[in-house]
């Protein structure tokens, strides 16, 4: 058996053995925290894993800050919008919901009850905001989704285009800070979305700013993008990559030790809601 803590050592839950799993799940209170990605094209100069390695050291990261346990990053998700573009892979919404429940069921078997599901991928938001809302009606479980793109934000560069969103300039420089070699410079070009909105409408799944106007049009990226990118990637530094991913990964990891720590009230009612 082993004899220290467990999370000085680690916290993936894939290097844990199963003697060292119930330890390390009540040094950690209670959480675990899940990263989800997505393997989808990223224009002509990002690889098609840039949200599951962006998402997954920023929760590596995080949890080691907060001492609990991560789980292994979920590669695949809801990737419609991008399916047209070579390489692209989409699981179903639905197929998409129940694989991530189950995951959440079985490490709720092994005694987790608070559960963190950081998002990387904007397709993913929908079906996962469903299937965690049902998860939490099933167990009483504490359940936090995170949008892994919003836990920053920082300006903008001057002159930077307003369209700003996938593939653009804020992954080329979170993919610059963390395996430049997969980024291919040559290919950079200013891409603006080939759709005209007006100033209230936006497109879903969310693919560029703004995000938030009170109109969303079903659009897919290969209806609204002819290089699979919206911004000027040639705008990404390094710095401004490592600025975003350390403040990601503070952020997050406040979080993480505020559920913890059992800080995050999920309800002041006594006992369960009765079920639907
Ligand atoms: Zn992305």
């Amino acid at each position: 058996m082993p004899v220290e803590p467990v999370l000085e050592r680690k916290v993936e839950l894939a290097r844990m053995t199963h003697l060292e799993v119930p330890l390390a799940c009540a040094e950690a209170g209670g959480v675990v925290v899940i990263p989800i990605g997505a393997t989808e094209q990223h224009g002509r100069h990002l690889p098609m894993s840039t949200d599951t390695i962006t998402t997954e050291v920023t929760v590596l990261r995080a949890a080691k800050e907060a001492k609990v346990v991560a789980a292994p990053a979920i590669p695949y998700g809801n990737s419609r919008q991008n399916i047209g573009f070579a390489g692209t892979v989409s699981v179903r919404p639905g197929v998409f919901g129940e694989f991530v429940k189950d995951i959440c069921h079985s490490l709720h078997r092994h005694g987790f009850d608070k559960f963190a599901v950081v998002n990387g991928h904007g397709g993913n938001a929908a079906p996962l905001t469903v299937a965690l809302e049902e998860f939490h009606l099933e167990t009483g479980a504490t359940t936090a989704l995170v949008k892994c793109w919003q836990l920053a934000s920082i300006e903008p560069p001057p002159g930077a285009p307003p369209w700003e969103g996938h593939a653009g300039r804020q992954e080329t420089e979170l993919m610059l800070a963390l395996t430049p070699e997969d980024v291919d410079t040559a290919e950079y070009s200013v891409s603006e979305p080939t759709v005209e909105l007006g100033d209230m409408a936006t497109l879903a799944p969310p693919q560029y700013s703004p995000f938030d106007a009170p109109i969303t049009v079903m659009i897919t990226a290969w209806e609204s993008t002819v290089t699979g990118h919206y911004g000027d990637p040639s705008m990404a530094t390094v710095e401004r990559g490592q600025l975003i991913l350390d403040t990601w990964a503070t952020n997050l990891a406040a979080f993480l030790s505020r559920l913890k720590a059992g800080e995050v009230k999920q309800s002041l009612r006594e006992g369960r809601m009765p079920p639907h």
